[in-house]
This record gives structure tokens, C-alpha cells and sequence, in this order.
């Protein structure tokens, strides 16, 4: 009996108009995917993506380097080697972070009294050699100088539940 009903169904071609019909149902609904990476995905203000070291709107840095993300980092990746300026002022001469060893766990942003390293929306930083994911302070100046307006906003809206 089983054998007949699988001879049917071949020459009836059921299964081949069952899948045409689902085709047909699923063309007119709306698109569940979209065409990255022309089309991105909406992102919240806490995504936790590529690191940024942030500046004052005078364009002072605004890590004091008090070596907080360095001492809560749990993969060690952020090292930090300081020393006063002429004004008396403290500042890093040397912020590093190794990208490979980061875990994104964002305690380095939470740690940071002054919200100077934070974590950005940039997700699209992929590298084809590990030495491109060896950050330097210069390298993470410029994240914050190129993503501010955003990191900025994001923050805005997140300050009510912090
Ligand atoms: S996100 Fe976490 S693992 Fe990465 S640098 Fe910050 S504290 Fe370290
Ligand atoms: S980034 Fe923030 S927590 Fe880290 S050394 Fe600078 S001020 Fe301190």
C-alpha cells in the first residue's frame, strides 16, 4: 500500500506542486532577511562593538589614566603606561589594547570614570591579520573621532538606566 501511494505521488508530482505553492506564499510576504551589506540590521544603544577612546568637544582626551579598565579587564588585553604632562595633568603615552584576547564583556566602558573608553557600534572591523587587531592608542583616538556623534547619542539614551 505504501509502495502505491509513493508511485502516485511521483506521478501525480504532488510534493513538486506543495513546494511551488509554498514558494508562491512566501513571495508576497514581506522579507524577513535583509541584503547586507547594502541593508543593516537596527542596533541597540548598548551593542558592544569596536573599542573607541573618546575626546572632550575641545578635543582633550578624556581618559585621566587611572588604569581602571586595565585592572578590571579579564582577558588582560588593555595595557596602559602613563605619565604626568607639564601641566601636572595625568595622560597615557602608551594605550594598547589586543583585540584577539577581548571577550566585548564592556566592563572596561562600565569601569571608565570619565566614559572615555567605550565600547562603539562599529561591528564591520573584521582584519585579515592578527596585527591589525593589535590597537594603539592612536588607532582608538581615531575610532572615537570617527564614531563620537554616535557613541554620544547612544549613550544619551541609555544615561536613564545606568
Ligand atoms: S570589553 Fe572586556 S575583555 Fe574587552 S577590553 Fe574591555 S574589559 Fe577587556
Ligand atoms: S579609559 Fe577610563 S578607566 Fe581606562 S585609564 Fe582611561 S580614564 Fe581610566
Amino acid at each position: 500500500m505504501a509502495s502505491l501511494d509513493r508511485t502516485a505521488r511521483a506521478f501525480l508530482l504532488t510534493e513538486l506542486v506543495s513546494g511551488f505553492a509554498l514558494t508562491l506564499k512566501y513571495m508576497f510576504k514581506p522579507k524577513v532577511t535583509v541584503n547586507y551589506p547594502h541593508e543593516k540590521g537596527p542596533l541597540s544603544p548598548r551593542f558592544r562593538g569596536e573599542h573607541a577612546l573618546r575626546r572632550y568637544p575641545n578635543g582633550e582626551e578624556r581618559c585621566i589614566a587611572c588604569k581602571l579598565c586595565e585592572a578590571i579587564c579579564p582577558a588582560q588585553a588593555i595595557t596602559i603606561e602613563a605619565e604626568p604632562r607639564d601641566d601636572g595633568s595625568r595622560r597615557t603615552t602608551r594605550y594598547d589594547i589586543d583585540m584577539t584576547k577581548c571577550i566585548y564583556c564592556g566592563f572596561c566602558q562600565e569601569a571608565c570614570p570619565v566614559d572615555a573608553i567605550v565600547e562603539g557600534p562599529n561591528f564591520e572591523f573584521s582584519t585579515e591579520t592578527r596585527e591589525e587587531l593589535m590597537y594603539n592608542k592612536d588607532k582608538l583616538l581615531a575610532n572615537g573621532d570617527r564614531w563620537e556623534s554616535l557613541i554620544a547619542a547612544n549613550l544619551r539614551a541609555d544615561a536613564a538606566y545606568r
